[in-house]
């Protein structure tokens, strides 16, 4: 193959648009790694309707990973203290189905967890959904998007009747005013951050609002920076309601004609005068009026947020709370405004689409629902019943499910947990604890690997077709462009032969990748994702398409890429974004909730899950960094980016380096009450007193006793069941 082809970047949620050109030959000219292999020459594809050509460092140093440390066999061992051997695929497989069997005698289905990934394409989930929660009828799928965005999908549904990011990315040019909280977009989505950039450059009288402990890269381009004490978010955004409410600046019309909820919240929203926010949230009251008044006076605001919002013990109300301010001001399904949730992975929407955690079903279904069950059942032509109406186990449960024995056997794909989860050393005793274990992965070592009983291969980016769908909605088709290096397979092939190796030979009868996909958007039919109108044709054909897209608007338009529908109030917004093709939700202010209403779902703030004491004073935040991606199993194989991020650091304010007599540069280490690392001091006033922060890339593969999440917690949201990595207490130690 010597053209071109066009895909998606595999990184963040972002989701740009790529361009690989294969190595011209063996020629002098042809651009080597430091091994002197060929490298693939990658570029944004300028066509991608939401990256328009550009992209960050990962995506353009991606080629570099493809080639090394790659698990190209399948591996087995008896124990974990036993090295692997090579087996075949037929022995490794053979294994795998026989352990199931076991177990589903022994202990029931409910013994065995699958813990999958954002990596996934949407095929990959939407098998993985078949054999686990249909075929063999426990709901135990879970994804490493429960630790990202799960908080964001629990919110969106408690307030708008359903998942599903409303805005997209042209709303970041058409705004007045971006309220970013909880969110480093400038690192962590950096595609997202050029284009409001490039915009608000141009655009003066357009304001930025950040709010984050941190001075990061995004706070420093803020109108306005809010630098909130760490888990006082929801005492902020309810201090600006607040303002709104005192001064009468809410939308009237909008509340009483499409919301439901507003006298509860307003009597919530009462208490958070501005002096008691001002003194919770350690700003000053004037700077929160500033906040309330940009609100008051942006005709479309839009909210950006991630990480620092969603991995939260009160994440689910944090977006709730967001979400109210929109409600509020009637800043929802219209150019430039509307709550829009920044997702982590590449796929975690697409996962979200494929019922790709443990209490959904594919089509934005939910495992609660007995008509949601039914109708996945006959599609998926399996007994009545056959599907569980318990949600299965979120992720930390299935750790703590192999503490009790409750979980007799693991099977974890495309992430690494060894690194990722919170409580990281009580994470790696868990594990080791594990009956049986599978790990499939493209790469080797890994951390996680250390604890599997089998290693399956899995063919990576550019070795497999399928689909992707960004976090505004847009579903990319990303070609295989390579061969798999040695016996590695898709993801969804090997679900598919382990399920017809346990009898359910109709169920995975697919022989391609499309067919996959032609019978998972079945299932969207109706549903808030529709996306029968798209096929695998049709993606090749026209490039990137964004949902909803159903059959149906695809016969009456009979080409509808990138149509809109009107809504039924956009007649109140024209001249705003005539040059915006895409499409938003709620245009038409019907939202996906019984009575067509959005909801105000009002919640008082209650704050971090562990509160700095005497002895561990300080807050530890932690954070992703420019140029690595999570746990660095491809970001740390690439030269250019270990020397951009070569090792891990701590960041502390001056007065308390002062205070506690530490140098730049000197090894500290942080103590929590569940574990210990090392990092040298990086002595910045970008950090609030009281507070410090680590990246949190590093596992023990590339930096000795560097782990931040030996000290973090599984303290969860008990709504989203997203644990709040993002903050613990630590205390401090000169080494
Ligand atoms: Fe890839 Fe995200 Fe960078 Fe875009 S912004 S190139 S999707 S890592």
């Amino acid at each position: 193959m010597t053209d071109s082809v066009k895909t998606l970047c595999p990184y963040c949620g972002v989701g740009c648009g790529l361009e690989v050109t294969p190595p011209a030959g063996s020629g002098r000219a042809t651009n080597r790694d430091s091994q002197g292999n060929p490298i693939w020459k990658v570029v944004g594809d300028r066509s991608h309707p939401s990256s328009q050509g550009m992209v960050c460092v990962k995506g353009a140093t991606i080629a570099e990973s493809l080639d090394k440390d790659r698990l190209k066999y399948p591996m087995m061992r008896d124990s974990l203290t036993e090295p692997f051997r090579r087996v075949s695929w037929d022995q490794a497989l053979d294994q795998i189905t026989q352990q199931i069997q076991s177990v589903l005698a022994t202990q029931g289905a409910d013994a065995v967890c699958m813990y999958g990934s954002g990596q996934f394409q949407t095929e990959d989930y939407y098998v993985a959904q078949k054999l686990i929660k249909g075929c063999l009828g426990t709901n135990n799928f879970d994804a490493n998007s429960r630790l990202c965005m799960s908080s964001a999908v629990a919110g969106y549904i408690q307030s708008l009747g359903s998942d599903g990011p409303p805005c997209c990315y042209d709303d970041l040019e058409l705004t007045d005013c971006a309220f970013l909280i909880g969110t480093n977009t400038a690192e962590c989505h950096p595609i997202v951050f050029n284009r409001l950039h490039k915009y608000l450059k141009k655009n003066t009288r357009a304001k930025l609002i950040v709010v984050d402990p941190r001075t990061t890269k995004t706070a420093e381009a803020a109108t306005l920076h809010l630098a909130i004490k760490p888990g006082t978010d929801i005492d902020l955004l309810n201090g600006i309601a607040h303002l709104l409410m005192r001064w009468g600046k809410f939308d009237t019309f909008f509340i009483d004609e499409c919301t439901t909820g507003f006298t509860q919240y307003a009597e919530v929203i009462r208490y958070y005068t501005p002096e008691v926010v001002a003194r919770k949230c350690g700003i000053r009251i004037d700077h929160l009026e500033e906040a309330a008044k940009y609100w008051a006076e942006s005709e479309n605001v839009l909210s950006l947020w991630s990480m620092g919002v969603n991995q939260s013990s009160e994440g689910t109300a944090k977006v709730c709370s967001i979400i109210n301010l929109h409600l509020m001001t009637g800043n929802i399904g219209k150019p430039g405004a509307g709550p829009f949730s920044l997702t982590g992975q590449p796929n975690a929407m697409g996962g979200r689409e494929a019922g790709g955690l443990s209490h959904l079903l594919p089509g934005y279904r939910s495992i609660k629902n007995a008509q949601h069950r039914t109708e996945i059942e006959k599609l998926w032509n399996l007994p009545e019943n056959r599907i569980s109406s318990f949600p299965g186990r979120d992720v930390w449960r299935m750790i703590t499910g192999l503490e009790t024995g409750d979980v007799g056997f693991l099977w974890i794909a495309a992430t690494n947990p060894a690194v990722s989860m919170p409580d990281l050393e009580r994470t790696k005793a868990a594990l080791l604890k594990s009956p049986f274990t599978v790990y499939q992965d493209a790469y080797d070592p890994t951390e996680t690997a250390a604890y599997a009983h089998v290693l399956l291969p899995a063919a990576q980016w550019g070795e497999k077709t399928g689909t992707m769908t960004n976090s505004e909605r847009v579903v990319t088709l990303c070609p295989k462009f390579r061969e798999p290096l040695g016996e590695a397979k898709p993801d969804w092939e090997i679900f598919a032969e382990v399920g017809r190796r346990l009898g359910f030979t109709e169920q995975f009868n697919f022989k391609t990748s499309a067919e996959v996909h032609r019978e998972f958007v079945q299932l969207t039919h109706r549903r808030p994702c529709d996306m029968t109108g798209l096929s695998y044709e049709r993606l090749q054909q026209e490039g990137p398409i964004q949902w909803p897209c159903s059959i149906e608007e695809l016969k009456q338009t009979n080409n509808s890429l990138n149509n809109t529908t009107p809504g039924l109030f956009s007649g109140l917004f024209k001249g705003k974004d005539e040059k915006t093709k895409a499409k938003r939700l709620y245009t038409n202010w019907k939202f996906n909730t019984p009575d067509g209403r959005a909801k105000f779902v009002a919640f008082h703030a209650k704050g971090l899950a562990e509160i700095p004491d005497a002895q561990y004073p300080f807050v530890l935040t932690v954070g992703r960094l420019y140029g690595h991606w999570h746990t660095m199993t491809r970001t740390g194989r690439i030269e250019k980016i270990n020397k951009m991020h070569p090792l891990p650091f701590i960041e502390i304010h001056p007065k308390d380096a002062e205070r506690l007599g530490f140098k730049e540069g000197q090894l500290i280490e942080v103590r929590s009450r569940r574990g210990k690392a090392q990092f040298p001091a990086m002595i910045t006033k970008a950090i609030t007193p009281g507070c410090v922060f680590v990246p949190m890339h590093w596992g023990a593969l590339w930096a000795d006793d560097a782990e931040a999440n030996s000290l973090t917690h599984p303290e969860s949201c008990p709504i989203s069941l997203e644990p709040e990595l993002k903050a613990c207490a630590v205390q401090l130690v000169a080494v």
